[in-house]
């Protein structure tokens, strides 16, 4: 296959992370220590219905169990997840994955500290006059999101401009990228490292809006300037401040930023809603298996399974799509076992 941004060498590149790496490692470190008994929750409100959520790249667990020679436990599974999660491979050549780190080192080394580690009591809002690095990093992200993973997408028409730009980051006419609106809200996340694990990984879709969260980076795409519109999005911009925080055709890069507070009702507002989003889905599948309704006991286990605060993982891997499909069908499959067994026992 030939590499997605240069079309002209092989992409023989493994595991190209499509989210910056040293962004997104710290909220899926699994080895750091997980909150426990903060009862927090990720969610997303039942009025965002259609919305699509990416926040885990398909882990291999077949090929796990085959390493491991028997069934991966949650704990495994969930570290197999974090090491792979939003990395492709096949999909750059080796020169594309050098250009990357010449966008991403510059931002990691002289924006990044402007923002992570730094003391930002009180200050709720950051410029950044290397308008450049700032837009190309991000563009990067969206770029690589979008040819890399099936629940971001961009017209065709975007995506070749943003390979230009990508490709062309150095010289190309600043205003050529300043003409994509972005907002781009930095998540204050204090108290030590574990603080990180709370952030979310992913992205959200749904209407005309295309969301990456990278950890304590909030990064909102638009294709043209006639699309934009407030989100509906767990007040991550709000009609008095959405325009001052829009990023179209600036000359210096505007990004908003969310106390530790802030973040925190952000990240985990809406819980109630978040639950009925599981139970419909564990529901869902016990009725095409069983052709019944669950009990409220089985529903119960399920929630309490997936919550279970003795494994340390993020609450993206916890309530992720891959993690949500392993747990309900192991308690299906039990269900499927001891109801056959019963039935044997009474004939
Ligand atoms: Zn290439």
């Amino acid at each position: 296959m030939k590499c997605l941004l240069c079309g002209i060498n092989e992409a023989t590149r493994s595991n190209t992370h499509y989210l910056t790496d040293s962004i997104i490692r710290s909220a899926l470190n699994v080895d750091g220590k997980n909150i426990r008994d903060t009862g927090l929750f990720w969610q997303f409100s039942t009025q965002k219905a259609g919305a699509r959520f990416g926040f885990q790249q398909a882990t291999n667990i077949a090929k796990l169990e085959e390493v491991l020679g028997r069934q991966p436990t949650d704990e495994e599974i969930a570290h197999a997840v974090a090491e792979t999660a939003f990395s492709v491979d096949n999909h750059f050549c080796p020169s594309c994955e050098v250009h990357f780190g010449e966008i991403e080192r510059p931002f990691i080394e002289t924006t990044l500290p402007k923002f992570r580690g730094a003391d930002l009591t009180g200050i709720s809002e950051i410029g950044v006059e290397d308008v450049r690095i700032s837009r190309a990093f991000f563009l990067l992200q969206v770029l690589r999101s979008a040819l890399c993973d099936k629940a971001f997408n961009v017209s065709s028409g975007v995506l070749d401009d943003l390979k230009y730009l990508i490709l062309n980051f150095q010289d190309a006419d600043v205003t050529q990228f300043t003409k994509y609106p972005l907002l781009v809200t930095y998540l204050q996340t204090t108290g030590g490292q574990t603080a990180y694990t709370e952030n979310q990984v992913g992205f959200v879709v749904y209407d005309i809006h295309r969301i990456i969260l990278m950890n304590d980076f909030v990064v909102q795409f638009f294709e043209k300037e006639p699309d934009v519109v407030l989100a509906d999005f767990n007040d991550l911009y709000d009609l008095s401040d959405f325009e001052h925080f829009l990023n179209i055709h600036e000359e210096i890069f505007l990004f908003k930023i969310f106390s530790n507070k802030q973040r925190q009702s952000f990240l985990f507002s809406g819980f109630k809603e978040f639950l009925d989003i599981l139970v419909v889905y564990f529901r869902e599948k016990y009725v095409s298996r069983f052709k019944q309704e669950p009990s409220r006991r089985i529903i119960g286990h399920f929630l309490a399974t997936l919550s279970d605060q003795s494994l340390d993982m993020p609450l993206g891997i916890r309530y992720g799509d891959e993690r949500l499909e392993v747990v309900a069908n192991t308690i299906l499959d039990r269900v499927a076992r001891e109801t056959a067994k019963y039935r044997f026992w009474r004939r």
